[in-house]
């Protein structure tokens, strides 16, 4: 399976930053988890062959990039952009994305083709296809209904937790998933704004090294993500000064082949 990290902004000289305003994490070219910056920092190859956007939520660091994705390909599309969502999360885009205001109702319109955009609905928790492949839903703790997911290629698992603050039932989840290779962490605040992080329903470095004891599979890999930008730097401190086996901050950009 090969991830990336899609980045969301360039440094001073025009090149890919680190500082990850926006999530979408990319499978095999084809296949996507959100689409902050989708239209944005994908390659051509990845914009021919992504057709399966998954949602975790509809919070805009993760759906900027979404419309903007289905203008560029309006004209070229010979099948839907699937958005795969639950139906609090279509009823969301439909209501304050998708409303002619925002941006036009793409759901509602065809090219020469045929529709451009289609939603699939599943239920919180269930498990379902996207391209070539499955995903297992699971409830996480965010401020809007969120999931995260473990997404199997048939020969390997890997999950992602999406934004989500303290939870138990996705490592119970990841603990029962016998051929996980990686799981990918959100850690958003650093430890000293706590506070606003368990309002907000995100994870400091304190509260992932207390999360993780939940996770029993020592051999597993911890990719971190959704590191907000200006405390880019001191979460990374954070984590590396609290020792967490298993952990490493995800590269912005890299292309991991698991
Ligand atoms: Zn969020």
């Amino acid at each position: 399976m090969r991830i990336q990290l899609l980045p969301s902004t360039i440094d001073e000289n025009g090149r890919a930053s680190a500082r990850q305003h926006m999530l979408t994490l990319v499978i095999d070219d084809r296949v996507t988890i959100d689409a902050g910056s989708l239209a944005f920092a994908c390659t051509d190859t990845q914009r021919e062959n992504i057709r399966d956007i998954v949602l975790t939520h509809t919070h805009l660091d993760h759906i900027a990039g979404l419309p903007m994705f289905i203008d560029d390909l309006f004209a070229t599309l010979t099948e839907p952009i699937r958005i795969h969502a639950t139906r609090v999360m279509i009823d969301i885009l439909e209501k304050h994305i998708f409303n002619w205001s925002i941006y036009p109702s793409f759901s509602e319109l065809s090219n020469d083709k045929g529709r451009v955009m289609e939603y699939v609905e599943y239920e919180r928790g269930a498990a379902f296809k996207a391209a070539h492949l499955s995903f297992q839903s699971v409830a996480v703790k965010h401020d809007v209904e969120a999931n995260g997911y473990i997404v199997s290629d048939g020969e390997m698992s890997i999950a992602i937790t999406g934004d989500t603050g303290r939870t138990d039932e996705f490592w119970q989840v990841c603990n029962k998933t016998d051929d996980l290779r990686a799981v990918f962490v959100e850690c958003a605040f650093p430890d000293e704004l706590g506070g606003l992080a368990n309002i907000s329903c995100h994870l400091t470095p304190s509260t992932l090294k207390s999360d993780l004891e939940k996770f029993h599979n020592a051999d597993c890999p911890v990719y971190v993500i959704n590191l907000k930008p200006v405390y880019r730097e001191t979460v990374i401190k954070q984590l590396t000064d609290a020792n967490i086996p298993r952990v490493q901050v995800l590269d912005v950009g890299n292309v991991y082949e698991l």
